[in-house]
């Protein structure tokens, strides 16, 4: 099989960044990054790729018309949750009811039904899989590391009880697990020398996630809080975010010359079970 490479977006407002929980800064909407859906909807088009993009759903008020030409362009509508919360917490039934609405409304919203899904911030408990299987939904994407009880399918990607798991690329030390695929690795490397761990690793395996926000790609002043964050959450909220698309790009290329086909995760799966 070819090697594979996924690009997908977290689609959510600049304001659900967890560093910006909890801090005073101006959250006036004019500074949601709502428009960079369409931005990056249209760079993929140009490199002629179909990606994936999982959609808060209480963010749709602000992108709708820009998802809805992601679609018109061939993009995959996933589903990033109701709100950008933690779901730790949830029982079965909570969450069986947001994912039930959730559905609901990018339907009428936008006339397509996810079968993909990754929880908000990383963070899960193991029984909601379950849910999402009887929800329909064909694949997931949230597990760093996937444990033993997931078996190997390709690459990256894993199988739990019939549901696919798209896993972050990941380079680990002893005490340290740094995420490949992660956006903000991109902007602080700023792709002018892709390091030789990324080259090694996109050489060394199979598949190869990226996954990133709409804030990442804004270039220009967005509202920062002066005080109540650590100086590393203050550089991954500015850093190089007006050359970041050229970073992708330059990866995108990185990725060609290895032998990697793009592709989006439904179309994985869905090819998987002819
Ligand atoms: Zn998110």
């Amino acid at each position: 099989m070819n090697k594979l490479a996924f690009l997908t977006m977290d689609v959510e407002s600049y304001f659900d960044t967890s560093c910006l929980k909890n801090t005073d800064i101006d959250r006036d909407q004019k500074y949601n990054c709502a428009e960079e859906v369409l931005t990056y909807a249209k760079f993929l088009a140009k490199n002629n790729i179909k990606g994936t993009f999982f959609v808060t759903v209480d963010f749709i008020k602000y992108c709708k018309e820009y998802l809805l030409e992601a679609i018109s362009l061939g993009h995959e509508i996933a589903l990033h949750c109701l709100t950008h919360q933690s779901y730790k917490n949830f029982t079965k039934e909570e969450f069986k009811q947001e994912l039930v609405e959730s559905k609901k409304i990018i339907k009428e919203e936008l006339g397509v039904e996810p079968v993909g899904f990754r929880f908000p911030r990383w963070e899960y408990k193991k029984e909601l899989f379950d849910v999402l299987l009887e929800e329909g939904f064909i694949y997931d994407s949230s597990v760093i590391k996937p444990n033993k009880s997931f078996k190997k399918d390709f690459g990256y990607i894993y199988v739990r009880n019939g549901l696919y798991e798209f896993a972050p690329n990941i380079w680990k030390f002893p005490f340290k697990t740094v995420l490949l695929s992660g956006g903000g690795f991109y902007r602080f490397l700023k792709g002018k020398s892709m390091s030789r761990v990324l080259r090694k690793h996109i050489k060394k395996h199979d598949t190869f996630m990226i996954y990133f926000h709409p804030f990442e790609i804004h270039k220009g002043y967005l509202p920062v809080p002066k005080r109540g964050i650590l100086q590393v959450q203050k550089k991954y909220l500015t850093k190089n975010r007006d050359v970041y698309l050229e970073s992708i790009q330059k990866m995108i290329n990185v990725l060609k010359e290895n032998g990697y086909r793009f592709s989006n995760m439904k179309e994985y799966v869905l090819a998987k079970e002819k």
